[in-house]
């Protein structure tokens, strides 16, 4: 039953299986980051599911990926403080020189009417530059850019391109740009395997109305305990009192893209045999083979058919109500 790779759901801890319904409950399928300068990266929509906190997400993403049951994609790189690997970082430029961040951005103009040259520190955008000769307040197509450089307060030296440096506001440390490293950020959606078993959750999820309809209790995925003391896993175990007397059917769910191939029929009568349950349905999806339909009369297990979840789920009320 299964494949290999199929997570193991019984060390998959309620939380997270709350999770992963959650997403599929939304079609939230790809869980993207937020990169917020102040807390680190963060996945809001999964704090606010979740209610859990910035860096307990991150956890629970990785533990996620760890199990297989989300996978991850490299979304960003960001800048991050070597020391503290926080990313919020003030950046600022300093003197090549003597590393000082006192340094000033010059520009030498000239206003073109009179032929004026002068040096400006600071041309913010929209911001009019002052000719000292006629005080006129230069519009941009009156002056033209001659040359800009850098210099530093302290040192006094002139340099075309400061080096950058970071001050890291957690922790205070100032390093240069080639000193910093680069935190990898992550998108994350679920596994391919994760795909497959959602998709046999979903369709187990209808089925399993067939027999609520019909005064069951569920439960999915449900390991029993057979006569010979081992434990075997059901997709679906419906109970019910009827006359004081529990019944108990249990179903598993298979699907091909084609026909079932019978011998599933055979590791279920394996199973069934042990547990004795008062009924056992194979649901095969979209038809089980024709040895498979011989073997499953032998063996007395009920086969359901359907060329989807809710076509079976329809033939499967018929037999349970
Ligand atoms: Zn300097
Ligand atoms: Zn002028
Ligand atoms: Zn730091």
């Amino acid at each position: 039953m299964g494949s290999p790779t199929e997570p193991k759901v019984d060390e998959v801890s309620g939380r997270k299986l709350a999770l992963i319904f959650k997403l599929i409950g939304k079609g939230e399928l790809n869980i993207t980051p937020l990169i917020d300068h102040s807390v680190g990266v963060r996945y809001p929509y999964i704090e606010k599911v979740m209610e859990l906190k910035p860096e307990e997400v991150r956890e629970l993403l990785e533990s996620l990926t760890a199990e297989k049951l989300l996978k991850k994609s490299l979304y960003d790189k960001v800048f991050a403080c070597p020391k503290c690997a926080s990313i919020n970082l003030s950046p600022r430029g300093l003197c090549p020189y003597c590393g000082s961040f006192d340094i000033e951005k010059k520009r030498l103009l000239e206003h073109l009417r009179d032929g004026t040259k002068f040096v400006v520190n600071k041309l913010f955008e929209g911001v009019k530059p002052v000719c000292p000769r006629d005080g006129m307040e230069l519009e941009p197509h009156e002056y033209r850019v001659l040359a800009s450089w850098f210099e530093c307060n302290i040192c006094k030296r002139k340099f075309d391109t400061p080096e950058v440096g970071f001050h890291c506001i957690t922790c205070g440390l100032d390093f240069k740009a080639r000193e910093g490293e680069f935190l990898e950020v992550y998108s994350y959606s679920l596994s391919e395997e994760m795909s497959d078993y959602v998709e046999k959750l979903a369709n187990l999820k209808i089925l399993a109305e067939s027999f609520t309809s019909a005064g069951y209790n569920v439960r999915f995925i449900e390991n029993l305990e057979g006569l010979s003391g081992s434990m075997h896993k059901f997709d679906i175990v419906a109970y019910k009192i009827e006359k004081e007397k529990e019944i108990k059917v249990v179903l598993d769910l298979y699907k091909g893209e084609g026909e079932v191939d019978g011998s599933v029929v055979i590791s279920m009568f394996a199973k069934v045999l042990d547990v004795k349950p008062d009924k056992a349905v194979c649901v095969a999806i979209p038809s089980l083979s024709g040895v498979g339909k011989n073997l499953a009369k032998q063996y007395n297990i009920e086969v359901v058919e359907g060329s989807n979840a809710e076509e079976a789920a329809s033939t499967l009320s018929k037999l349970v109500r």
